[in-house]
């Protein structure tokens, strides 16, 4: 009998299409899968019914011939952060902790109106701040990946850390992610899966609990490229309710996966390698580039002077966007309200925001309200905002000499958790690689390179110029291809 859970987007897609199986009987072996895995507490809500009633749907269209989406018989996790209608979304906080919106957000629907179904919520760090799940209202997830000889509880990356550690699990086939300076790629890389954020616009940020408006970006977490691409171009496209939103068609990237370089140039940044980057991480990076070149690309050293300058600049913008996005939750509207006696309007925010928010989110508040003062902006807020045109302007030019960039996703591998939870500054550095993407707005995406001599996962990161996922996808497959990746976390799966 086939174990469906070890199965992908594509397999069990074209499975259900062909008749080999039922969506139903797929949707069942992974409900079950997620209910013997409640210890890894990847999800905040399961949803088992609702994977079930898309499955039934799905078969029954089948058996009346009607044409099947592309994500048809898929039952996938959804991260927690958006909308679903008349389902707990709750961000992994207390202040939404019982919200069911009334509304679906778009990605969701687009997913659902492809044929997938929802296993259920899965947990992050709250309101997507953090990089190891540790923030969560709701409890850390446990990436289900161990080192060696060690039995410490690793952290599966943060904030997507409920979605890379379904993933990586074989709990979930894929998940949604969302990433505003490294939330997809660097759980991808700690759990040994795929993930991609595409250019900013592509995907609706309508429905998606804001962080930080002008880098939130949706994206999927799955096994493989080819699933990336399928799922990402269900995600994408055109949204009237989101100002943000592309106005350009969507590409058909699963099919026009192409893993022959020939022609083209891959570029190597010279500034990310950083003082103090672990040897191996360095090593997994050459043997990046030793399959690139394999597949048939040149490569070249390529420069982005402001690197350095790019993580003090998200940790102003981030916490900037955030302190304003964030102000909504009152007590008036959402979720928690905390009316102590005798209390006035005043007196119920303060109690409820102060209730409502972890340390984290508080700290960002802070930040965000310190460098927006009046006082402040300008050194600040403007500062940053002008730092970031300049890494903006690092990449254009980075891409008139290649057509993809080649990088480590993350410093080092999977830390344990409490590692870092007292350090902020040492958590905030798991994004170095990650953010001068997001900031520039690019596609980006990590890949599984290989383990460490912990037997841990590295990811190689791969970004490429604005509205060129294709580049993306295709070094990703010449990687993907030639790293043969195929561990998994031992017991879970
Ligand atoms: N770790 C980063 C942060 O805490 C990125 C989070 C994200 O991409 N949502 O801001």
């Amino acid at each position: 009998m086939t174990d469906f859970t070890q199965l992908g987007i594509k397999a069990i897609r074209d499975g259900v299409a062909n008749g080999d199986f039922t969506a139903v009987e797929v949707a069942e072996a992974f409900n079950a899968a997620v209910a013997d895995a409640a210890e890894l507490n990847a999800f905040i809500v399961t949803t088992p019914d609702y994977a079930l009633e898309a499955a039934k749907k799905v078969d029954a269209d089948r058996a009346a011939g009607k044409q099947l989406g592309s994500m048809a018989g898929v039952p996938i996790g959804m991260k927690d952060l958006f909308a679903t209608r008349g389902v707990q979304t709750s961000a992994a906080s207390h202040i939404l902790e019982g919200f069911k919106p009334e509304y679906e957000s778009t990605v969701s629907q687009k997913l659902w109106d492809a044929g997938a179904g929802m296993l259920g919520k899965l947990n992050l760090d709250q309101f997507a701040m953090g990089s190891s799940n540790e923030t969560s209202y709701f409890g850390n997830v446990a990436n289900p990946w161990k080192a060696r000889g060690s039995n410490a509880t690793l952290a599966p990356g943060g904030s997507s850390g409920g979605s890379s550690a379904a993933v990586a699990a074989r709990i979930a086939p894929a998940a949604t992610g969302t990433d505003t300076g490294g939330s997809i790629r660097q759980p991808a890389a700690f759990t040994g899966i795929t993930g991609i954020k595409p250019t900013y616009g592509r995907c609706s940020r309508w429905g998606i609990v804001a962080f930080a408006s002008s880098l939130d970006q949706a994206g999927p977490m799955a096994r493989s490229v080819e699933d990336c691409a399928i799922m990402l171009e269900a995600m994408s496209g055109f949204d009237p309710k989101d100002s943000t939103s592309l106005d350009m068609d969507v590409p058909a990237w699963a099919a026009s996966l192409d893993a022959n370089l020939k022609g083209k140039t891959v570029g190597i940044p010279k500034e990310y390698r950083m003082d103090g980057t672990d040897e191996e991480i360095l090593k997994s990076w050459d043997d990046g580039i030793a399959w690139l070149k394999d597949a048939g690309a040149d490569v070249v050293e390529v420069s982005l002077p402001h690197t350095k300058y790019a993580l003090p600049a998200y940790y102003i913008v981030a916490p900037a966007e955030a302190s304003s996005n964030l102000a909504r939750y009152d007590g008036v509207r959402y979720g928690l309200r905390d009316l102590p006696d005798g209390a006035g309007l005043q007196d119920m925010y303060a109690a409820t925001r102060a209730a409502g928010f972890g340390d984290e989110v508080k700290r960002r508040i802070l930040i965000g309200t310190y460098v927006l003062s009046a006082g402040f902006y300008d050194a600040y807020y403007t500062q940053a905002m002008k730092v970031r045109t300049l890494i903006q302007k690092d990449f254009e030019a980075a891409f008139e000499q290649c057509d993809v960039i080649l990088a480590p996703t993350t410093p080092t591998a999977a830390f344990a958790l409490g590692e870092n939870v007292d350090d902020p500054l040492a958590m905030y550095l798991n994004d170095v690689f990650a953010v001068p993407a997001s900031l520039a707005g690019l596609p980006a995406m990590s890949v599984p390179a290989g383990l460490n001599k912990d037997g841990l996962p590295l990811g190689l990161q791969l970004i490429g110029p604005a509205f060129d996922e294709q580049a993306v996808l295709n070094a990703g497959l010449a990687i993907e291809q030639r790293a043969g990746f195929t561990a998994k976390p031992e017991k879970w799966w």
